[in-house]
């Protein structure tokens, strides 16, 4: 032990001896608490009263925007009792930064852009500046690790939060999110649990699932989320979930079979699980399913419609529950430093983490199209390129809802219509691409046109030598798009923005475009351009990570964690169930995909996407040779594929090579799935032995099948065969070769 840390663990013991509550039960006077963080939560149990008790499990309400207390606008809090040293519990969203929606933090780009990265050292990095700004702040339980799989719905207004479509590039992202938060002495969190896959009439869907595509889908990212970064808290959802179609349903919240027996049981989640925000509809009868704490207000646990104290005196409910709850949210507190670490206001560094929001921009933009080598275009070019739309004179766009970040520096613009409510202002992120286009190419001219006239921006375009669209989406919690055009996109003027840009290219063949926005598009002008530029919400710095890739100060290495359709009627719902405003409880059924989410879908009915999962340029080309299969070497219980990769182009840049594996037929799964990766760095004419390791007990089960006989994960007898390369499209893959397991079936 440290020596600040021992100084405050004696601090604390003299703390409760001081209070004298060690006497209120019969536990002898305390010398000193505990290491081990169980024995240290009961130590502290032991000398509670049954009000504190209580006071933990149930929320105090938020510190909203009105408030003046800090730390301000905290979406949950729960006062601590000094007698004992437990501290203030201060609950705020960090998906993508700090989220008080009024004071400033660091604007990340995008959750799903740092999925599109494809490299958890840098999602690492981007937990650690929201665990620093957290902790700066004075807040220390992060509702972050949005993980909802959006393969079910892309129009999902949240996709921007989450790590797309695959469960197991969720998970390991998600992961690496959550340690970097929880290394910042937070309580790092994993929502929201679970099958909250669309925003509309997110408190009404009863999400219909089978057994085995919950477990190898929404479950499994969850599952790899929680066991590899041990997270703290689990945020429980607003739908219900009804298992099979004549299933029980039941609120997530309250549905033991998913929180005691899957959650705490099968994976031994030992930390505590919140409702979503207003999510809790019993008392005792939640509480024995599994909710720890109610959120934010205290209305079914100790308000107007339920009483935990009353339920234990009437015997509904034992008093080992509630030992339970405040055992796991004080072993969360302790385990993730809260005790021994508390805030240190001002400590986080807006320099350092703003560049790392640049880096994570720039690390997860994915290039889509890059016709002739449009792009790079030349640092020293004298031209004239025109930039057109999306406010790209002042300002990038962010995504709106509770993860809505206050970026560094406050937003220049927070326009939007019809009427955002009032909780969720559309924000523009003070970052210029024109400015940082200014500051990359000083030797060029580089004129503006706001996008709202489509004759007045052609024309600059056909007078410019290149042309350069910003076109935007912006996407909200509580709200799903109303469909995946640039058509529909929020602006104090309503702009047809894929006219806008059919009009641009018309006029100049060296049309450019950069997309702002949440997640899948359709981009029906896609043939007319020379390049497209996933830039999805890139961040205070999104417009400095964009000049730089533009230019070719960094070379594009994104690869898309979402597939993007042709068209809304290849998903496996063309019309959002629900859709606008429900207004009565409605299904929502999952089992139309079942198991084939995302690219899986795609794969499986033989639909050529308009970009598939995995896919992104480079301005430099790699090859992939000698590739080895071994499978069940001695190391490994799986397999491992090892391959040189060759930078082949003339500039340095990253690779991501991917594993996809398709098990034996008789188990009935989908063609393929991703179950490895890896990202490489090489400089031009390189070449590097690159080895990927697929293990067979890692928490992604990536050889395993969900058997619903035996509710198990298992392994079939049979072959399987491995396929390597840089998307998940069957073209851009070789088959490394087929091994066999166990006796043919
Ligand atoms: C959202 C959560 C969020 C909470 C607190 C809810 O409406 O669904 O994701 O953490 O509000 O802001």
């Amino acid at each position: 032990m440290d020596r600040k840390k021992s100084h405050l663990a004696g601090l604390f013991a003299l703390l409760l001896w001081a209070s004298g509550c060690g006497s209120a039960s019969n536990v002898p006077p305390p010398t000193h608490p505990p290491t081990d963080p169980d024995q240290r939560a009961d130590f502290v149990i032991a000398r509670m009263t049954q009000d504190e008790k209580i006071q933990l499990v149930a929320g105090s309400g938020t510190l909203g925007s009105n408030s003046l207390s800090f730390p301000r606008g905290a979406g949950g809090y729960i006062p601590g009792i000094p007698r004992l040293g437990i501290p203030d519990l201060y609950f705020m969203d960090g998906s993508l930064g700090l989220a008080s929606r009024m004071d400033q933090a660091t604007a990340l780009p995008s959750s799903l852009a740092s999925a599109a990265s494809w490299d958890v050292s840098e999602a690492y990095k981007f937990g650690k500046v929201i665990g620093s700004d957290m902790r700066a702040y004075g807040v220390n339980v992060n509702l972050g690790g949005n993980i909802n799989l959006i393969g079910h719905e892309p129009r999902d207004g949240r996709t921007f939060e989450t790590k797309g479509e695959d469960p197991i590039l969720a998970g390991k992202i998600a992961a690496a999110h959550i340690l970097g938060v929880q290394d910042q002495h937070i309580v790092g969190g994993i929502k929201h649990f679970v099958l909250n896959d669309q925003e509309t009439g997110r408190m009404l869907a009863n999400t219909i699932v089978d057994e085995r595509s919950a477990r190898e889908t929404d479950l499994l990212a969850f599952e790899i989320g929680i066991k590899d970064s041990k997270v703290q808290s689990v945020m429980c959802s607003y739908n219900l979930i009804q298992w099979g179609s004549s299933g029980n349903s039941a609120y997530s919240c309250e549905n033991s079979h998913l929180l005691n027996d899957i959650l705490k049981g099968e994976w031994g989640f030992p930390g505590f699980v919140m409702s979503d925000w207003w999510a809790t509809h019993s008392s005792y009868q939640a509480a024995l399913a599994g909710l720890d704490q109610e959120q934010p207000d205290s209305d079914y646990f100790n308000g107007p419609h339920g009483s935990l104290t009353q339920d234990i005196q009437n015997g509904m409910m034992p008093q080992s529950r509630i030992d339970n709850m405040v055992h796991r949210i004080l072993r969360a507190m302790i385990v993730s430093g809260l005790f021994d670490y508390p805030s240190i206001p001002g400590t986080s560094d807006p320099a350092a983490n703003g560049a790392i929001a640049q880096e994570a921009e720039e690390q997860g933009a994915v290039l889509l199209k890059n016709a002739g080598g449009q792009l790079p275009l030349d640092p020293d070019t004298t031209m004239k390129i025109a930039v057109i739309g999306s406010h790209a004179d002042i300002a990038v766009l962010s995504g709106g809802g509770s993860a809505q970040v206050y970026p560094t520096g406050g937003p220049v613009l927070n326009e939007g219509v019809p009427n955002p409510p009032d909780w969720a202002p559309v924000i523009w992120d003070p970052s210029s691409p024109v400015g940082a286009i200014k500051v990359t190419a000083p030797g060029a001219t580089v004129p503006y046109d706001d996008g709202t006239d489509a004759t007045s921006a052609a024309n600059l375009a056909a007078a410019s030598n290149v042309a350069i669209v910003f076109v935007s989406q912006w996407e909200c919690e509580g709200m799903d798009l109303p469909s995946l055009n640039f058509t529909d996109v929020i602006h104090a003027t309503p702009i047809n923005q894929d006219a806008l840009v059919t009009a641009v290219a018309a006029a100049n063949p060296h049309t450019i475009v950069v997309l702002e926005n949440g997640g899948a598009q359709v981009l029906p002008w896609l043939a007319n351009v020379s390049a497209v530029l996933e830039a999805w919400y890139p961040g205070q710095k999104g417009a400095e990570a964009i000049a730089n890739i533009l230019f070719g100060r960094v070379n594009p290495s994104g690869k898309l964690p979402i597939t993007f359709p042709a068209s809304v009627n290849d998903l496996p719902r063309p019309v959002i169930p629900g859709w606008p405003n429900p207004t009565a409880q409605f299904n929502l059924d999952f089992t139309i995909e079942g198991l084939n989410v995302g690219y899986k879908w795609f794969d499986s009915k033989n639909i050529t996407p308009l970009f598939p999962f995995g896919f992104g340029l480079s301005y430099t080309t790699f090859s992939i040779a000698n590739i080895q299969l071994i499978p069940n070497s001695s190391s490994v219980n799986g397999f491992q594929v090892s391959f040189s990769l060759t930078n082949t182009g003339s500039r340095a840049g990253a690779e991501v090579v991917q594993v996809y594996l398709a098990l034996p037929p008789v188990t009935g799964e989908p063609p393929k799935r991703l179950v490895g990766w890896s990202k490489v760095f090489l400089q031009p004419g390189a070449q590097q032995q690159v080895t990927i390791i697929v293990n067979a007990s890692d928490s992604s089960h990536p050889l395993s099948y969900w058997d619903t006989t035996t509710h198990a994960w298992v392994v079939a007898n049979g072959d399987y065969t491995v396929y390597v390369g840089n998307s998940s499209a069957l073209k851009d893959l070789t088959t490394a070769g087929t091994f066999l397991v166990g006796p043919y079936p």
